[in-house]
């Protein structure tokens, strides 16, 4: 059963029950399974996804990685994912705002395709963000439970530094932050960090096989850079996903700065320690 609904006083129900297994009774306590829509996006808990995206994107608007409209988070918790819109003021963006979906979708969540939703907001202008079939890559490839995308100028300046299909860092305390394939153990500081890069492309849902080829040829990959763009990071909690974005925005900038000064940045591979 499938519906998309939306409305103050629409009712929902639960998308699909059939792919859930014991392993999800955790999940099936923790998504609610009927109600009414807004009930989807109202909650006093200040970790309700619902909550935590205003709040997360306000910080990264100061940060710089979320300016212009452009990047985005989404959480998924249970069988439902929680989107940021498009075409609002990212620092201002309100529980109200946000659309809810359901996870797994009946169908394969492709570009330029229709989504199931469960809940739509009521404000004119508010659409859904051209990432979601990105994010879906993280949550379908590496299950993660959420995904961030910035347009950092770190992300930005080290895809126009590194030329080549990866950008390489080692020799860096951060990189102990940085989760194996985003979602497994943490790394060691003797590990080399390797971000794939891919092209950019004229629309942003356009980016969607080539970020899901490269997650797959680099499965130890914690984030996928776009060039001239930004990036996507996700992680095992949205907790996660934030420090493995902080992380790797980090080790971004000072790889960045390193290159600039002419210091080896990838000592493991070009010595220079
Ligand atoms: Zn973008």
């Amino acid at each position: 059963m499938s519906l998309s609904r939306q409305g103050s006083n629409a009712q929902y129900t639960r998308v699909d029950a059939q792919h859930h297994d014991d392993d999800d009774d955790e999940y099936e306590n923790e998504a609610r399974t009927e109600g009414t829509v807004d009930e989807l996006v109202e909650s006093d808990d200040p970790e309700h996804p619902a909550n935590l995206i205003p709040e997360l994107c306000r910080g990264f608007y100061t940060l710089g990685w979320v300016t212009g409209t452009g990047g985005g988070i989404s959480i998924k918790k249970g069988n439902l994912v929680y989107l940021a819109p498009s075409g609002v003021q990212k620092e201002r963006i309100l529980p109200s705002h946000i659309f809810v979906l359901p996870y797994p979708q009946p169908s394969v969540v492709k570009a330029h395709t229709e989504r199931t939703f469960l809940r739509k907001p009521k404000q004119e202008g508010l659409k859904e963000s051209a990432c979601t079939p990105l994010f879906w890559n993280a949550f379908d490839l590496r299950s993660a439970a959420a995904c961030i995308h910035t347009h950092s100028q770190h992300a930005v300046m080290a895809t126009l530094l590194w030329k080549g299909e990866t950008f390489e860092i080692s020799h860096q305390e951060m990189i102990k932050g940085i989760r194996l394939g985003g979602t497994g153990k943490t790394l060691s500081y003797l590990d080399t960090l390797v971000v794939p890069i891919i092209e950019n492309t004229p629309h942003e849902e356009d980016l969607t096989d080539s970020m899901n080829e490269m997650m797959k040829k680099y499965p130890d990959a914690a984030g996928i850079l776009v060039r001239r763009h930004g990036l996507y990071v996700w992680g095992p909690t949205w907790q996660g996903t934030k420090t493995q974005a902080e992380c790797l925005d980090y080790l971004f900038e000072i790889g960045v700065k390193m290159k600039l000064m002419g210091l080896s940045v990838c000592p493991a591979k070009e010595g220079g320690l």
